[in-house]
């Protein structure tokens, strides 16, 4: 028999503004009677439901539940940027291709491939344009060693053959309105959602054939005859296969411990602005979405909906072993958001933020996801590596084929890949970790 109570729940520190502008429009469910299943998916984020959505497709005649602690487009799922990014993006150093290009054709196929499955799901679950808008990104620099990262990653766009526009700074200003960028680099692959809308868009889609149980912790995961049961407060689940989408969490399941990066981002969202000629003077186009040159800058996004618009922007990082932030952190986050906002839109200095919240990445060492059957029946698609909207869709995926016994040449390429390493023990690894982020930070400078 194997027993593991669920050491620390996740927590969600402050409202995301993606949440708050998102209607919900289906019930809240929870976990209130004891169930079987043929699956149980705990975490309801891209992993669990990507998990779920592939489970449906290989086995549909089979009983799948899947149980989230939070609400789903609560959770960081629903609170991220909403980049889908189809070409490299690796976030443990300033520049985002840094493999071969075997390996950044390899990452970019695998991309790509969790993308057209997030595209079919919007297809059939009727998300609109706002939702799930294919438009592609900007590498945005503001500084010359930007512009000089952005060149190096267009090399490596080059050398694998992949379609990419350089913009210059008037071409940047005509997008942005902003006289702060010198440059950028358009790739038209890339999808932008809206991320909150799209975890609700996704969930209420498969509810029509699966049971999503909400507000419902499992605090408890034990496996007794073959079969696994997952307690929550008011009810259980039991079922022979427990796919685990819980990402960063992994290890208060017991797994993986001593070897995840648990990294918090944060963000801010401004009050909606007229995105008449006022809006258009101060901040350019309708839409627009930027990655920083350097990937420890800042990330900015314009969204316009009804006559008005608003901007989200995602600077810092920091490296953390509680779950739960203090209010004072995010209040400093968002002062460093505003300084970032108000040198690039100094037009916008009198829209205040309406919204700042933090969510947990989950990163390893060697940037390989923590993947694979880590007991028997127990599934393991978590440490997505900070580009989760893509690479937990992708796990998902993954995981589902895995637990069915699908094999596929994308199934064994995407297990190639060691363990993820271990840390130094703590206090070194917080210490090391906030001091490289810090360093790179700096180094980021005008980027963040
Ligand atoms: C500010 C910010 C900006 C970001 N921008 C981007 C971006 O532009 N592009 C990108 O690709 N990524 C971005 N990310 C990262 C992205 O959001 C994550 O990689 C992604 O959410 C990971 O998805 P997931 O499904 O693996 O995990 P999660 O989204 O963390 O989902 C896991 C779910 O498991 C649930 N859970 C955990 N424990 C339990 C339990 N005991 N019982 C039941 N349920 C449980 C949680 O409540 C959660 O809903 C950003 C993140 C942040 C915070």
């Amino acid at each position: 028999m194997i027993k593991t109570a669920v050491k620390r729940l996740p927590v969600e520190n402050g409202v995301s503004g993606w949440e708050a502008i998102s209607e919900r429009s289906f019930p809240v469910r929870r976990l209130d009677a004891n169930l079987t299943a043929d699956w149980l998916i705990i975490g309801a984020g891209f992993a669990g439901l990507s998990a779920a959505r592939r489970l449906l497709e290989l086995r549909p005649h089979d009983k799948i539940v899947i149980v989230e602690a939070s609400e789903v487009g609560k959770g960081t799922s629903g609170r991220n940027s909403g980049f889908m990014i189809d070409v490299p993006h690796n976030l443990s150093s300033s520049e985002y291709s840094s493999g071969g290009l075997d390996s950044t054709r390899l990452e970019m196929q695998q991309n790509r491939c969790a993308i057209a499955f997030a595209k079919q799901a919007a297809e059939e679950y009727g998300m609109s344009r706002e939702t799930f808008d294919p438009a592609g990104k900007i590498n945005a620099a503001a500084t010359a060693r930007g512009l000089k990262l952005n060149r190096s990653f267009a090399e490596s766009l080059r050398s694998a053959g992949e379609k990419h526009v350089f913009l210059d700074a008037a071409e940047m200003r005509d997008i942005t309105g902003s006289d702060y960028y010198l440059g950028g680099i358009y790739t038209p692959g890339a999808v932008l959602i809206q991320p909150a809308d799209y975890i609700r868009g996704f969930a209420k889609g498969l509810s029509r054939r699966v049971n999503i149980f909400e507000r419902s912790p499992i605090t408890c995961l034990e496996r007794e005859n073959g079969e696994w049961t997952a307690t929550s407060p008011r009810g259980k689940v039991t079922a022979p296969k427990v796919l685990l989408g819980v990402n960063g969490h992994i290890d208060d399941f017991g797994h993986y411990r001593g070897r995840l990066m648990h990294i918090f981002a944060y963000a801010s969202m401004t009050a909606p602005f007229p995105a008449d000629e006022f809006g258009r003077k101060a901040s350019g186009r309708e839409r627009w979405a930027l990655l920083p040159a350097d990937a420890m800058g800042a990330t900015v996004r314009k969204i316009t909906s009804g006559g008005q618009s608003r901007i989200a922007i995602r600077t810092k990082y920091t490296y953390d072993t509680t779950v739960d932030l203090t209010d004072r952190r995010i209040a400093k986050m968002a002062k460093a958001h505003r300084a970032s906002l108000e040198v690039r839109f100094p037009a916008l200095e009198g829209i205040p933020f309406e919204h700042s919240w933090a969510g947990r990445l989950c990163l390893s060492l060697n940037h390989v996801p923590a993947f694979g059957e880590i007991e028997e029946g127990l599934y393991s698609a978590c440490c997505e590596n900070g580009l989760g909207t893509v690479k937990s869709t992708l796990a998902g995926m993954m995981a589902a084929e895995l637990a069915t016994g699908n094999t596929s040449r994308h199934l064994e390429q995407y297990m190639d890949h060691p363990e993820p390493c271990r840390l130094p023990p703590e206090p070194f690894a917080w210490l090391g970790i906030n001091t490289v982020i810090r360093l790179q930070e700096l180094r980021a400078g005008r980027e963040g």
